[in-house]
């Protein structure tokens, strides 16, 4: 890898970035450097796994072709190394906060997340990155030494949103790719699932002069294709353009605030500007995009009524483990005295996949049925 001395690299940046909190021989395989190694315990992780089973827009029952949170995060990985690749950052540290930057959501995506930050309200809240966060610091549970994955300080900075790192810290700019290719991703991915569904609507898509342009380009090109098949290939053309624009205004950015060295990235003041970011124009054409987005499929009927079911069935859940906490699986009982029953009861619920809620959901009905928990 041909890291730039602004990338996060042992030789850019200093000793404490790649330290865990539980100290730990160096990697025995030697083949593997320490931030690969924090890929690899994601990887392997159970909440990874989960992902498979979680809703990124439409519930996982609707169709196997839909995107699941476990293929948007690994759409998230691959065009983050892309983009880490042209800038000169690390691969491997994108690649792992890709992975696992989705770890913390709750069973039917936002809808899920919204309702239980609304009954944890006097609880401190719910916040899918601040749940990621405690999954790797704390709840995985792997290792007879110690609780959570003892990932790198770095790698735990990268999964924070920005408002929560230490004062006076901004991201690296690895984390700030990850955020923005997060949005190359399901802005894509959600016209072509959108599309696909039959809720979003060729013309509904020409209100956008992105997708206008390229699909305009693609029907020139291509008119006797399949339309399946010129939607697939103007997606794809698109997220070529948004990738190629963000690698080249984001050079011009760093040349333009003067980042050369690790250390300039991290002091910079992410109020002044986003140094990995789209040109103006772009931005404004992607914004546009997120808002037809929003308006015609994130707001669609359909989805909108899926949500609502969603939050009942996460409510009616959290309220009955903080009934019946003695069905909780016992590791779980075990931490109420430490933190609050209503924190764990929460964890039980945002860590369960989609199906697995709906399990419950079925078995809440009979209590008398449910005495053990489901295999978990
Ligand atoms: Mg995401």
């Amino acid at each position: 890898m041909n890291l730039a001395a602004y990338a996060v690299s042992k030789d850019n940046s200093e000793e404490k970035f790649f330290q865990r909190k539980f100290a730990e021989a160096p990697t025995s395989t030697r083949h593997r450097q320490e931030l690969q190694r924090d890929r690899d315990r994601i990887v392997h992780s159970r909440a990874f796994r989960r992902l498979e089973y979680k809703t990124q827009v439409f519930v996982n029952y609707l169709g196997d072709n839909f995107r699941t949170r476990l293929t948007h995060s690994i759409e998230v990985s691959q065009i983050s190394r892309t983009v880490a690749n042209a800038l000169g950052l690390n691969e491997d540290l994108v690649e792992t906060l890709g992975l696992a930057h989705d770890l913390g959501h709750t069973p039917f995506g936002h809808a899920g997340e919204r309702k239980l930050n609304a009954l944890l309200k006097d609880f401190g809240g719910f916040e899918h990155n601040k749940q990621t966060l405690r999954i790797v610091e704390k709840l995985e549970e792997r290792y007879p030494q110690y609780a959570g994955l003892n990932l790198t300080y770095i790698t735990r900075l990268g999964l924070q949103k920005h408002d929560q790192l230490p004062h006076n810290m901004g991201h690296s700019l690895e984390a700030m790719t990850v955020d923005t290719c997060d949005e190359i991703a399901y802005n894509n991915h959600d016209i072509d699932d959108g599309i696909e569904s039959g809720l979003l609507t060729l013309d509904v898509m020409q209100q956008s002069p992105l997708w206008k342009k390229f699909w305009g380009k693609t029907v020139q090109e291509f008119p006797l294709t399949k339309q399946k098949i010129q939607v697939r290939y103007t997606v794809r053309n698109i997220i070529n353009f948004m990738i190629n624009e963000l690698v080249t205004n984001s050079l011009y950015n760093l040349e333009k605030y003067n980042i050369n060295t690790f250390a300039d990235v991290i002091a910079f003041p992410m109020k002044t500007a986003q140094l990995i970011d789209y040109n103006k124009s772009t931005k404004e054409q992607v914004t546009l995009l997120k808002k037809i987005l929003h308006k015609n499929l994130y707001r669609h009927r359909d989805i909108e009524s899926m949500n609502r079911h969603a939050g009942r069935v996460v409510e009616r859940l959290y309220l009955y483990f903080l009934k019946h906490s003695y069905q909780l699986p016992q590791e779980y009982q075990a931490r109420i005295e430490k933190d609050s029953k209503e924190r764990v009861v929460a964890d039980f619920v945002a860590g369960m996949t989609d199906r697995y809620a709906l399990a419950w959901n079925e078995r809440v009905d009979n209590p008398a049925q449910a005495v053990l928990p489901l295999e978990f």
